[in-house]
């Protein structure tokens, strides 16, 4: 049996790795000849954790995590804690750690350990098109590639979704722009072994660390769609947003590097239920298209890689039947990934104003289990427990 991925990110590569570790012959197909991750750095949950674990990367994958001891808030303006907790009690109900890893390096991570050599890339898919017992993908440079089944793995902008959905769908601006970078760890912003936001205003600035001695740090605030980007204003764009804010804030402005900081228009996409035609199936954003507020769209995306191979290597009837009763398994997970993280989205960033102050205030009293307890919810919803 032979599978053609097409797109070598997270959600690609993860698949190209289970299925080759099902037994299956696997051709990765990357538009780009060079790979340029969209945002700094992201949080694996132990969720997607268990998945790399699954496919062979656990060590590794230590060797790039930061440790995320702590979580805490504090306000913006003051500086002052709201709440501060351990995860420990996460780490023991999940059984697994959280890591917060730079994106090249989990992309890079990936790409090995399939085979660097064996990833095509600047093959980037203008069609696709399937017989009774196989699949044909074009490419731009009008080169083809067949096998008996296409994983589109093509991300958000995918091209493949309007082919299996037989129409095209549009993203929806969840109201925020993000800004996100790595920087060196400086203890006068936030301790190293620590997940912190300030929160204000329905803004945050939040920082994690990742291996190496940085954090990974993004802003986010709520702004019209479409204003102009311009990475020579970047630092005073921020200055002017987080005016008054606490000092850590005014640190982390002044140590950014503006050419590594990138600026993400955050999206999400009504979630769908059709994400197989024949034998072409839709797998990470290209299925379901995630606001990052619960930091989950990468993980699910591993999430679906686990899922389709096991689904391919443990049913008899056929690819298209396989292909299908993986949908039937990722379907509800994922339309409820994106919801949660959609009404995350909402309250951090104060569509409402008076529900994101009642959340402000109930940061106070927060000892973290329900914090916590929300987090293991999504977590053990996941393929593997
Ligand atoms: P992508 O990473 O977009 O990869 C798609 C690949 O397909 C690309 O390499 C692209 O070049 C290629 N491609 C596109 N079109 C074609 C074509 N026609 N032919 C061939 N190749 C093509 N997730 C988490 O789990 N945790 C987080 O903390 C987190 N934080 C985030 C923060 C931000 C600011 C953003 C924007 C997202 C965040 N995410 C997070 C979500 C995560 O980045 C995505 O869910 C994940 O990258 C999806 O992987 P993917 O492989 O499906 O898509």
């Amino acid at each position: 049996m032979k599978a053609i991925v097409i797109g070598g990110g997270i959600g690609g590569m993860s698949s190209a790795i289970a299925l080759e570790k099902a037994g299956i012959d696997v051709e990765v197909y990357e538009a780009v000849q060079e790979m340029k991750p969209v945002g700094a750095a992201i949080s694996i949950w132990p969720n997607g954790v268990k998945c790399l674990n699954a496919l062979g990367m656990k060590a590794a994958l230590r060797e790039l995590g930061g440790n995320m001891a702590f979580m805490a808030y504090h306000d913006g303006a003051t500086g002052v804690p709201l709440t501060r907790f351990s995860m420990a009690p996460l780490v023991q109900q999940v059984g697994e750690y959280p890591y917060p890893v730079a994106r090249a390096e989990l992309q890079a991570m990936l790409i090995d350990t399939f085979g660097r050599e064996r990833v095509q890339f600047g093959k980037r898919v203008i069609q696709v098109e399937q017989t009774a017992d196989g699949v044909i993908a074009t490419f731009s440079d009008n080169s083809q590639a067949t096998g008996d089944f296409l994983i589109a793995a093509d991300g958000t902008h995918s091209v493949i979704r309007e082919y299996v959905l037989e129409e095209k769908l549009e993203r929806r601006y969840a109201g925020y722009v993000n800004w996100n970078g790595l920087v060196t760890i400086d203890e006068r912003i936030a301790p190293a072994d620590q997940w912190t936001t300030f929160v204000g205003d329905g803004k945050r600035v939040s920082l994690m660390p990742v291996s190496g001695n940085r954090f990974y740090f993004f802003f986010d605030v709520p702004l019209p769609k479409g204003l102009p980007q311009d990475r020579s204003t970047v630092k005073a764009d921020l200055t002017g947003y987080f005016q008054g804010w606490a000092e850590p804030v005014q640190q982390l402005i002044a140590a950014i590097n503006p050419d590594t900081t990138n600026r993400v228009e955050i999206h999400d996409i009504e979630p769908f239920s059709r994400f197989v035609k024949g034998r072409v199936a839709l797998l990470g954003d290209a299925a379901h298209s995630t606001t990052p507020d619960i930091g989950q769209g990468g993980c699910a995306a591993m999430e679906d890689a686990v899922v389709l191979a096991s689904t391919l290597a443990s049913h008899s009837l056929g690819i298209e039947d396989a292909l299908l009763r993986y949908q039937a398994r990722r379907v509800e997970r994922v339309k409820d990934l994106v919801l949660k993280a959609r009404k995350r989205c909402d309250v951090t960033h104060a569509r409402d104003p008076a529900v994101t102050a009642e959340w402000y205030q109930s940061l106070k009293n927060e000892t973290g289990e329900r914090v916590l307890a929300g987090m293991c919810e999504t977590i053990e919803g996941g393929p593997l427990g």
